[in-house]
């Protein structure tokens, strides 16, 4: 838990204009995959692909080796740039798997990070005059964030222990490295690697 949190104090609603969606490419963990899965029943293979690590300025994810070099796991998206879940309704386009949605799509138009155990909130720079919901509503509460982001930092944990124990695999010439291999390894290694983040939680609690 943290001793606290800071956030603006802002008025913000989301007017669903998807534009957020199409802007930014969506990087994913292991629960996010298995959380959208199990709500749509769609194979992983049919919304998840990959981005090279080249083509980014680095993101607080970690990097899966592939056959051909490093990547990060994101969310697909349609040739209009639109990602594979966002679904028009009238003129909105709206997120179809809003509840099971990856963790970084909680966050826009804002961005956190802690401090001394202090959840820091800030809006994100290239959102303001971009984010039409800015400025709308309510002030914002971060509730629903502040939730996430215990249960972001257990998933980012976990995610980052399959990844390097699978980096090994490749390194070590054990698997060939494609997409669809990590994929499968990362399924079916996801449930024993939680196990033992629980263990080593409550061998620490003692
Ligand atoms: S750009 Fe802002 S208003 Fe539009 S969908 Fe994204 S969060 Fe909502
Ligand atoms: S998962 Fe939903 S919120 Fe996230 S980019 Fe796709 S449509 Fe938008």
């Amino acid at each position: 838990m943290y001793r606290g949190y800071i956030a603006p104090h802002v008025r913000f609603r989301c007017v669903l204009c998807g534009e957020c969606c199409k802007r930014y490419w969506i990087p994913i963990t292991h629960a996010d995959v298995i959380r959208i899965s199990k709500y749509t029943g769609l194979d992983p293979l049919s919304f998840v692909t990959f981005f090279r690590k080249e083509m980014t300025t680095g993101w607080d994810y970690p990097e899966i080796k592939l056959s051909d070099g490093e990547y990060y796991m994101i969310l697909a998206k349609r040739p209009d740039g639109s990602c594979i879940f966002n679904k028009y309704i009238g003129d909105k386009l709206i997120c179809s798997i809003h509840p099971v949605k990856p963790y970084v799509c909680r966050f826009y138009p804002f961005i956190y990070w802690i401090e001394d155990d202090v959840v820091k909130f800030e809006i994100l720079d290239k959102a303001i005059g971009y984010c039409p919901g800015l400025g709308r509503g309510p002030y914002y509460s971060f509730e629903v964030e502040l939730r996430a982001v215990q249960e972001i930092r257990r998933a980012k944990e976990e995610y980052r222990m399959i990844v390097n124990k699978w980096n090994k695999l490749v390194e070590r010439g054990v698997v060939k490295g494609t997409p669809e291999e990590f994929i499968r390894y990362m399924l079916n290694i996801a449930e024993e690697i939680s196990k033992k983040m629980e263990e080593n939680q409550s061998t620490n609690s003692y």
